[in-house]
């Protein structure tokens, strides 16, 4: 452990719960041991050290993606990894495992260029691409993966190895697409693409019944500058409000109530402050109780958005 220049977590420390917490709130790693690596030499130690324990590895960024918990042994933390550098000549960047795409937007703009960034600029760069990586100009440019000229991995051996198509074809083939199954990636070099300027948001619209039809009829003859996709999301009706976990959070410090629109309560409130029924199911829209719910009857969530790019709404689309 002397090695390492990150910081290591036990559970129980202070920091712990700091370091393995992330975007998605369902599920947390509980790990033995994290080790919050600063570079690939820290990455590399900390699976030496795994190996050594017979320790399993997980590894997380930004917590964007929805791992099965890591329950015992050692997760690699590489939210200190946030290096970004850009080769304006060839059109490259080389980005570290921690990166956020916004990072990478900002420093690729400089130059005029963009990466394949998708929806959310807090989501981690690398896993992002790891997994194929769709995102806002996918039809024109494709997946994101295809972007990749080099990966830089640990592998399960404690070997530190610069891949590419040509020094070893198979492990790049495995790497992208099977995110973290064959190592811990430590940094990509991807290719830019020179656009300057995007046109883009997300519409919100209560799940009317032609929503889906008219969206997909609406997709039929789209030029191909124009990539769009759907998503049905269960807003619970709350405040997203925690900068640390990026522009969505799970965490959600009061509920208000539709029908009650004066009452703020605790995000497991025994009572309605508006209008003080007792009972803790009352007015939790979006969720398993709500269908129970008599006294709550507007079942369409108006989620307080923050963070997107700016959008023009059209009609049933709210946030503004
Ligand atoms: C709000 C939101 C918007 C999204 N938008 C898009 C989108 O537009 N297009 C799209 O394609 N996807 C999108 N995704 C999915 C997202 O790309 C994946 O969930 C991605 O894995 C998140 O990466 P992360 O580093 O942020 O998350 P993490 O939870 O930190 O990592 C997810 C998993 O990736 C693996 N991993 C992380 N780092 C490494 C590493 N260095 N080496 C090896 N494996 C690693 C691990 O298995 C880890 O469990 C979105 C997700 C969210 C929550």
């Amino acid at each position: 452990m002397d090695i390492l220049k990150g910081p290591v977590f036990r559970p129980g420390d202070e920091g712990y719960d700091d370091e393995r917490a992330g975007f998605q709130a369902l599920a947390r790693h509980r790990p033995d041991v994290i080790v919050g690596a600063t570079d690939a030499a820290d990455v590399r130690a900390a699976v030496v050290m795994a190996a050594a324990n017979g320790l399993p590895v997980a590894v997380q960024a930004t917590g964007h993606g929805m791992p099965m918990a890591a329950d015992g042994g050692l997760l690699i933390s590489t939210r200190r990894m946030t290096g970004v550098r850009v080769d304006a000549e060839t059109a490259t960047a080389r980005i570290e495992a921690g990166v956020r795409w916004a990072r990478v937007i900002e420093e690729a703009a400089r130059h005029g260029l963009a990466p394949l960034s998708g929806s959310a600029p807090s989501v981690g760069a690398v896993s992002y691409t790891l997994g194929g990586g769709l995102g806002l100009m996918a039809r024109r440019y494709g997946y994101a993966v295809d972007q990749v000229r080099a990966v830089e991995v640990v592998t399960a051996d404690g070997v530190l190895r610069e891949v590419t198509a040509a020094t070893e074809p198979d492990l790049f083939w495995a790497l992208l697409g099977g995110r973290g199954n064959f190592g811990v990636v430590t940094a990509l070099e991807i290719g830019l693409v020179p656009v300057t300027s995007l046109y883009g948001g997300g519409l919100f619209f209560d799940l009317a019944t032609d929503v889906v039809k008219r969206w997909a009829e609406w997709t039929l003859d789209l030029p191909e500058e124009m990539t769009s996709s759907i998503a049905v999301i269960p807003f619970p009706d709350a405040r997203w409000t925690s900068p640390a976990s990026g522009p969505w959070s799970t965490a959600t410090p009061s509920i208000r109530s539709a029908s009650c629109p004066g009452s703020r309560r605790a995000a497991t409130p025994a009572r309605c402050a508006r209008c003080t029924r007792a009972s803790a199911r009352h007015c939790r829209r979006g969720t398993p109780e709500a269908a129970a719910s008599t006294s709550c009857t507007a079942r369409t969530p108006r989620p307080t958005r923050s963070g997107w790019p700016t959008t023009r709404t059209t009609t049933g689309g709210w946030p503004r």
